[in-house]
């Protein structure tokens, strides 16, 4: 998937500004990538299937965005046709107080996925890097030992734990896709009114997510830096358009599907022992 041109590349200096949130590539419309949508969907069912029975892969899925970008959205259509039982989701808020005991990594390694399973984290770690760079005042909260304030090599070793932890999870058989929702201001401002305005929706708005607007540019830039330094080859960063809810379903899926093919996965292979078992066994069921 390297070859996505919504990857990041590695070692090239990446620029948000070279991103369209409302790209929607060679489709005009949803109806126009439907039948795509559905077979990468009914792909994904497949290979879950070899992912899990192989139990020895796992496939890390980290979703960050900023409010109504359409984190959960993408989590319910992409994964629509995965067995449950395979995949877990994980959504990371302001931390609690035993979570703050801890170094910022610990929260999200406990919810890593087992082999054979598909983890999909909804904010992430990534989150000490964005919204507690945005608001360093959380740093208070973490208690750090010696800590004179965030400067350039505070948030430089943030990046480096980071990027260490996720190879060594790399080279551990974890498998990680990392995505940003990219979703432009004016498109946000659209989402937001209609949930404001559609009394279904009401519950969706909260006063904060309007203070987090305001600091949009600050947001904007944590988040270039933050590509920057972590998109890695053992975990790039995909930059999703986000303007258009389908197209972000479709990019998703496709560089999900992908990748699995990418593994090669094959069933578990059955030895000449076990397929004599196998025959005994459909024997004793009264089949020849
Ligand atoms: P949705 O709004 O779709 O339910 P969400 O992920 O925005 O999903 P919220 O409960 O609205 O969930 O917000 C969670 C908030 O927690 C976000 O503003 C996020 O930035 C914040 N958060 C996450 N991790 C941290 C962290 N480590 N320190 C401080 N705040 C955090
Ligand atoms: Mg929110």
């Amino acid at each position: 998937m390297k070859e996505n041109r919504f990857y990041a590349a590695p070692g090239k200096r990446f620029r948000l500004k070279d991103y369209d949130p409302a790209d929607t590539g060679k489709y005009k419309s949803h109806a126009h990538a439907k039948k795509t949508l559905d077979d990468n969907i009914e792909r994904l069912q497949r290979y879950q299937d070899l992912l899990f029975s192989g139990n020895s892969y796992s496939l890390l899925i980290i979703l960050q965005a900023m409010d109504a970008a359409g984190k959960d959205g993408t989590i319910k259509h992409v994964m629509s046709g995965v067995n449950p039982a395979g995949c877990e989701v994980s959504a990371f808020k302001q931390p609690s107080q035993q979570e703050l005991d801890h170094d910022f990594l610990w929260r999200c390694y406990k919810e890593l996925p087992e082999r054979g399973m598909i983890g999909i984290f909804s904010r992430s770690y990534y989150e000490e890097v964005l919204v507690v760079r945005v608001h360093p005042k959380f740093l208070d909260a973490e208690r750090l030992p010696g800590f004179g304030g965030p400067d350039e090599t505070f948030w430089k070793h943030r990046f480096q734990a980071i990027n260490d932890m996720e190879k060594h999870l790399v080279r551990n058989g974890t498998v990680i896709l990392k995505f940003f929702l990219h979703l432009s201001k004016e498109e946000q401002a659209r989402r937001f009114l209609g949930r404001i305005e559609d009394p279904g929706k009401n519950w969706k708005f909260s006063d904060a997510d309007l203070e987090e607007r305001l600091r949009w540019d600050d947001y904007m830039a944590c988040y270039e830096d933050m590509i920057n330094h972590t998109s890695t080859k053992h975990a790039g960063w995909y930059v999703i358009p986000a303007d258009s809810k389908w197209f972000t379903h479709l990019c998703v899926s496709d560089i999900i599907v992908e990748t699995l093919k990418g593994l090669k996965l094959k069933y578990p292979s059955v030895s000449a022992e076990q397929k004599e078992r196998l025959q005994a066994a459909r024997e004793a069921l009264g089949r020849k």
